[in-house]
């Protein structure tokens, strides 16, 4: 008998697969999808191993098969069970990374009479309540009813236990059915002349035909090919009947083809030329070239390439010249870009230098569109696949380079759900395990990234300048404005003197401005208006965060509180201010002072469907607004040729929050801003307001010196033991109730120190318990705990801390 361990699609508490025994006669290969009783359902599971002993005792029969072909390959399932090993997610999630769009399909809960109810419950209005005696009732008029439905009718919970007791009663049984399919390969007609048909043509001894079916007859025979119906409906309008004729007189062929639906209209791109390569970015090229070429065994250099060079530079266009040797080897390709790049402008670059080899894959694609673009990938049939993040587990036959745009940005980090993937670190596992090359590009690297650059473990190509169009083009005059200064002469405005100027200056003048808000998240922190000072907690040396409720200061590191100040502990100004600028009030605040400006505003908040950020780029593009106000994300538009002035309205925000990368994203943001220079803003300049101009990350970014600003952040990340130097998890525990919660985060952190003493890991830090940064979400309470030390998920795994914790492995931004 043999066994296959599964991964199967169910909530379950321990991490590792589930074993079945497989039914004499089925023959189960590894990666293929099945489905197996689990409880009293049936659900999808994945094939990892077809064994001869199970891992478990007990095993029940898998039912059947979901897929005849395996859906993931043997490198897939193994990266999977790296992932899940890595982030400590169960295997399911990690596999379901790789799954086809559209595969997941729950059990769904059906509820119907009891066909034989046991003679006791013959008359049993007496003990039943209204509701049950209501749920009863529409049985018996609708028969089987799914259980979703009755709870939206009667609430959940009063249809939950009213079910549950009228199953008690043997009145009621519950049953499962799988959810239908959501998105499916889709066929087509396709028509063309019979074998027959062709012998009438050779022996002349053709039926009469009518004048439409002589007009599809012709058309047939002057195009072996055959027409799809969709192709016929355009030539000839209400076809059926003469197709029907014409079949009759067994003239036509008709067969079922898969049609693919293309997010893209791949024959409105123009197809375009490589360019000339000036030579630092020959230099660049080459050096991928070689890697490409060598094989990963005979290789001494490191194959993963940090690409740096500020926007225009020409990175993108070593990317397609990379991209074009991968394929000229007969090696495939992954492209990522953040999903914000991911703009029709992008796809038709790639898509006009590597006609009809293209795949894109994104959430925004229709579940039908998703689907074909899948299976097109894995039939072979696109050589480089286009996407976010998940698109690093497109069904590629071992991609020979993959290459990530962008690579600072935080939208290549899983939040949620599990796994919390990095798609840097899952990236470089992949080209290891295919011998594939990694290049990874950006203006303002990761500082992960530059580090392991520094210590070459990955190779550093610079791109020293911009290129034309922009060649000699200077950067925009940056203007750094004191706060402190202002406010002590008097402007008590949340624009500075040179920026209200300037901001008039562009409506006098027609042009446009944008106005920038580097803030994230509710964090309140305390700043001293006069001298600058920000509380800060004494041991983690992270901002205090404001806490209204408890009118105290409370470090969300480690969960010290603090008296709340009343004077600054600095200078004794009494003008102590919270700061939590939003961009709603930021609008506010410049319709006041502008009243005559058009104003737009570019939030997530204002992105609901699925195309605004698009239309509100657009609707800025043709000047339907003189001020864009916005987060990072307006950082985009900034290559618009009508905007002459940025303004940042305070460049402290990001700054003081309470996470060790607060530098390096303040960094990266305003270098954006200050760097971005399109043809616009070249003419015009940038103004970015201050209550702390000396910070190094500012200064570094005004003088668009990165080499300088990594210097000082790597000394500061070395001496408080952060990444790089250190491993962070984060685990959050959540409940609905607090000291509950609290307690159990108590508990856990006791577990904890405990354990690692008793195995001698003096080097495993332990912080907290401590409010997560989001104290409060969706009605549940939260506290975390955060684990330093060279590898915190080793040692987690050990522990598999269980119900209501989550885990986050390498953790960007704040719990
Ligand atoms: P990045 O990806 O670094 O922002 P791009 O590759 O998009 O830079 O290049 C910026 C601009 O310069 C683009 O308009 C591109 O067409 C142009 N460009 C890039 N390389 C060359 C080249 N070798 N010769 C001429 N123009 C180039
Ligand atoms: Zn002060
Ligand atoms: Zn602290």
């Amino acid at each position: 008998m043999a066994f296959a361990e599964l991964a199967v699609n169910t909530p379950v508490l321990r991490p590792g697969s589930f074993s079945y025994s497989i039914p004499a006669g089925l023959e189960i290969k590894p990666g293929q999808a099945v489905w197996a009783p689990f409880g009293p359902k049936i659900v999808q599971g994945i094939v990892l191993e077809v064994t001869e002993e199970p891992a478990f005792g007990q095993t029940r029969e898998i039912c059947g098969v979901i897929s005849d072909t395996p859906l993931l390959s043997f490198h897939q399932l193994k990266l999977a069970k790296w992932i899940s090993q890595t982030y400590l997610s169960s295997i399911y999630e990690a596999v379901a990374l790789m799954l086809p769009p559209s595969f997941e399909r729950q059990s769904l809960a059906y509820i119907s009479l009891e066909s034989s109810p046991p003679a006791a419950a013959k008359n049993p209005s007496e003990t039943l309540s209204p509701n049950m005696q209501k749920i009863l009732d529409r049985l018996k008029a609708k028969d089987i009813t799914p259980q979703n439905e009755l709870e939206k009718i009667f609430g959940k919970k009063t249809a939950q236990s009213a079910i549950l007791k009228l199953i008690n009663q043997g009145l009621v049984k519950r049953t499962y059915r799988i959810s239908p399919v959501r998105a499916k390969t889709k066929f087509e007609k396709h028509f063309r002349l019979s074998v027959q048909a062709l012998a009438f043509i050779k022996n002349q001894t053709l039926p009469k035909l009518s004048p439409r079916q002589t007009q599809v007859f012709n058309y047939l025979r002057e195009n072996p090919g055959g027409i799809s119906k969709s192709g016929l409906n355009l030539l000839v309008k209400n076809n059926s009947a003469v197709l029907k004729a014409l079949e009759q007189k067994g003239l036509v062929s008709t067969e079922e083809r898969q049609v693919f639906r293309q997010p893209v209209d791949y024959s409105l791109i123009p197809p375009l030329p490589h360019l000339e390569l000036s030579p630092p970015q020959k230099k660049c090229l080459e050096f991928i070239t070689r890697s490409l070429n060598t094989p990963p065994e005979d290789d001494q250099n490191p194959r993963t390439f940090l690409l740096h060079g500020i926007t225009g530079s020409g990175k993108t266009e070593i990317y397609l010249q990379a991209l074009a040797e991968s394929l000229r080897l007969g090696k495939k390709a992954i492209v990522l870009v953040p999903e914000i790049s991911l703009t029709p402008q992008t796809i038709a670059r790639f898509a006009g230098r590597f006609p009809g080899q293209i795949a894109v894959l994104h959430s925004r694609l229709s579940p039908g569109e998703q689907f074909d673009e899948w299976q097109r990938i894995k039939n072979g049939q696109a050589d480089i696949v286009i996407g976010p993040r998940s698109a690093l587990f497109a069904p590629l036959d071992k991609p020979g380079i993959i290459i990530i745009d962008e690579e600072q940005e935080w939208t290549y980090k899983q939040q949620d759900p599990q796994p919390r993937y990095h798609t840097r670190t899952v990236a470089n596992k992949m080209a290891e395990e295919y011998g594939a090359v990694l290049v990874l590009g950006s203006a303002t690297p990761d500082i992960d990234s530059y580090f392991k650059a520094q210590k070459g473990i990955y190779q550093l190509l610079e791109l020293p300048e911009r290129l034309t169009p922009y060649r000699g083009a200077s950067l925009p005059k940056t203007e750094l404005v004191d706060m402190r200064t202002e406010l002590s002469e008097g402007n008590r405005s949340i624009f500075s003197r040179n920026l209200q100027a300037s901001i008039e200056k562009v409506l006098a003048n027609h042009e446009q401005a944008i106005l920038f808000i580097n803030r994230r998240g509710g964090a309140s922190f305390i700043q001293c208006r006069d001298c600058g000072y920000v509380a800060m907690c004494k041991s983690c040396d992270a901002p205090l965060t404001y806490h209204p409720d408890q009118e105290n200061l409370v470090c969300h590191q480690c969960g010290r509180h603090y008296p709340n100040p009343l004077t600054c502990p600095k200078c004794g100004s009494r003008r102590i201010k919270y700061l939590g600028m939003g961009t709603q009030k930021l609008e506010e605040e410049t319709r006041l002072a502008f009243p005559q400006a058009k104003l737009l505003r570019w939030d997530s908040d204002v992105i609901k469907s699925k195309n605004t950020h698009q239309q509100i780029m657009d609707k800025f593009s043709c000047h339907q607004a003189d001020i864009l106000i916005g987060t990072q994300m307006v950082a985009k538009g900034l290559d618009l040729p009508d905007v002459t002035l940025v303004g940042v309205i305070n460049a402290d925000i990001s700054l003081n929050l309470p996470d060790f990368r607060a530098g390096e994203r303040t960094f990266q943001l305003l270098a954006q801003v200050a760097g971005r220079a399109g043809r616009g803003i070249s003419g015009g300049k940038v103004v970015i307001q201050t209550y702390s101009p000396e910070n190094y990350a500012i200064r570094s970014a005004v003088c668009h010196d990165y080499p300088g600003f990594y210097a000082k952040e790597i000394v500061y990340r070395q001496a408080l033991n952060n990444p790089p130097f250190r491993k962070l998890a984060c685990l959050v525990f959540s409940h609905l109730n607090h000291d509950f919660c609290q307690q159990q985060a108590k508990l856990m952190a006791k577990t904890l120190r405990e354990k690692a003493e008793a195995v001698g890991l003096g080097n495993l830090e332990i912080l907290g318990p401590a409010p997560a940064f989001i104290q409060r979400l969706r009605g549940r309470y939260r506290y975390q705990l955060i684990l330093r030390s060279p590898n915190p998920a080793e040692f987690l795994r050990e522990i598999n801390p269980g119900q209501g914790w989550s885990i986050d492995i390498d953790p960007y931004g704040l719990c």
